[in-house]
């Protein structure tokens, strides 16, 4: 994996203990809350009823000690009943007021005849009424008893309401909170250790073993599973690397054999001085065959390092035309018809060699984004494939064309073909379709494989058809987001 595709992993991540708190401490204060909001209202209806059962209780016996009394005297014993908490009133018939005690000084004049209350207490003899006052957070309860003369008697008395009942629930539910809190903590590391420990101590090895939480077995399986994927990766790695050192030692060792045979010869003495041109010569070839295997040994390894790097994600952030660097290689955008005309010719001594004729169809200005050494390395493989396993007289016809949102590079030759049981080999490591035939015309069998991998590299798709009679095309269609 790149390193750019590593994502940020800078961020916090809280601890389980924290997360546990968090959860009791939400829970526990929600919960208090609505106790809190509960108790007060529970305490307010309470204190509303002790307040007007008090009125009540009080009224009635003003009203019998009015009862014995001359209505002469009553004005004179109305300032008796008034207490610093009881506000008496006595109102005619009419509303007016006869008496108030008044409150905190001040003494009502107007008409009450409008009251609630009043109205109550001519009605039915007595009423109730409950007024906010004029101070915040008071409520004032009032209570008439109609008198026998048709006067009203009215007490009233000032309580705090709920805002006031809260205040004095504040400092308790703040102590309460405090004490969650503490408890929640500790709640709270204890559950977090006793959930962490027997993840801690996990059997790695062989993860369905554990017993744990039911929760966890799905990441169990998971681990299980990773493990065998990784394991079997391991040996298929191992095992192709084992081929691929065996074929390479097997393929160096021909033109070593040929190498140095030769050159023993010409130390010993043994060779004719009019062969040793001839010797050299045949040493040059093999040794000229040795650098292009290890070149494309090379290629491949670094190929294989390098796989498939292009995502989508990038390729949408990048701004065409301009170039990058990914790893060494050098990406930009590559013209592929000038790509494909500058391999043609290189190939063409080659070509000519083989008396094959090689043509070049393309639309202009096709662009691919990629790396231009690998994409050179991947058409002139295709090429060159084209043309040593052509017909003499046979032609190559190389094409690059738009095909919907595709970029496709196509070859097709008229030669031998491939047979189809080796269709999908030929892209293989050191494979050969005619192991003797190739040597002899200098193929080692990384060709395709290089090609294989450098369309993986530009995330393009392959497709090969071939048939005896025909010839074989190749295709290399690059994906729309490559371009
Ligand atoms: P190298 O390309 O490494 O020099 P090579 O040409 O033998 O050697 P590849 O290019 O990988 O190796 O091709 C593998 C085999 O597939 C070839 O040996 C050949 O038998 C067969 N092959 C490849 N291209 C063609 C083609 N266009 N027509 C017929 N056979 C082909
Ligand atoms: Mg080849």
């Amino acid at each position: 994996m790149p390193l750019d595709k590593v994502a940020p992993t800078d961020r916090e991540v809280p601890s389980l203990t924290s997360r546990i708190f968090r959860i009791i401490f939400l829970v526990a204060f929600v919960t208090e809350l609505i106790c809190v909001l509960v108790m007060s209202l529970i305490l307010v209806q309470a204190l509303e009823r002790e307040k007007q059962t008090e009125l009540s209780t009080e009224a009635t016996a003003f009203v019998q000690t009015l009862k014995a009394t001359d209505d002469a005297k009553r004005a004179a014993l109305m300032p008796s009943f008034a207490t610093k908490n009881l506000r008496v009133t006595w109102i005619d018939e009419q509303g007016a007021v006869l008496y108030d005690s008044g409150i905190d000084g001040v003494v009502a004049t107007e008409n009450h005849s409008n009251r609630p209350e009043v109205i109550a207490a001519h009605k039915s003899g007595a009423g109730t009424a409950k007024r906010l006052s004029s101070t915040l957070g008071e409520v004032t309860y009032y209570h008439a008893t109609q008198l026998d003369d048709g006067t009203v008697l009215r007490l009233a008395a000032t309580q705090n309401n709920a805002l006031s009942a809260l205040r004095g629930l504040l400092v308790p539910a703040l102590l309460v909170l405090v004490a969650t809190a503490l408890i929640a903590a500790l709640i709270a590391r204890r559950l977090a250790r006793r959930i962490a420990a027997p993840l801690l101590t996990l059997n790695l090895d062989e993860p369905l073993t554990n017993k744990v939480y039911d929760e966890a077995t799905p990441l169990l399986e998971r681990m299980d599973e990773q493990k065998r994927r990784i394991a079997t990766q391991a040996k298929e790695g191992l095992a192709t690397r084992r081929e691929f050192t065996a074929n390479v030692s097997h393929e160096l060792k021909t033109p070593l054999t040929v190498i140095s045979g030769y050159a023993e010869l010409m130390q010993s003495g043994q060779a004719r001085a009019e062969d040793t041109q001839h010797f050299a010569g045949l040493i040059f070839s093999e040794a000229e065959h040795m650098q292009e295997l290890v070149e494309d040994i090379l290629i491949i390894s670094q190929l294989d390092e390098e796989e498939a790097t292009f995502t989508d994600e990038r390729r949408g952030s990048e701004e065409q035309g301009v170039s990058e660097l990914r790893g060494d290689e050098r990406i930009e955008l590559v013209d592929l018809d000038k790509l494909a005309s500058d391999c043609i010719y290189r190939l063409t001594p080659f070509a000519d060699q083989h008396n094959v004729s090689v043509s070049l169809k393309s639309e202009p200005e096709l662009l691919v984004r990629g790396s231009k050494r690998i994409l050179s390395s991947m058409v002139y493989n295709l090429c060159e494939n084209a043309i040593r396993y052509n017909k003499a007289g046979g032609s190559v016809a190389v094409e690059v064309a738009q095909q919907k949102e595709n970029v496709v590079l196509s070859v097709t030759d008229t030669g031998i073909g491939i047979a189809p049981e080796y269709q999908e080999r030929v892209f293989e490591r050191f494979f050969r379709v005619d192991k003797t035939r190739s040597r002899e015309t200098g193929g080692t069998g990384l060709g395709l494989s290089i090609v294989k991998h450098a369309a993986a590299y530009h995330g393009a798709e392959l497709s090969l058809t071939s048939s005896p009679e025909t010839g074989t095309t190749v295709s290399v269609i690059f994906a729309a987001n490559a371009q």
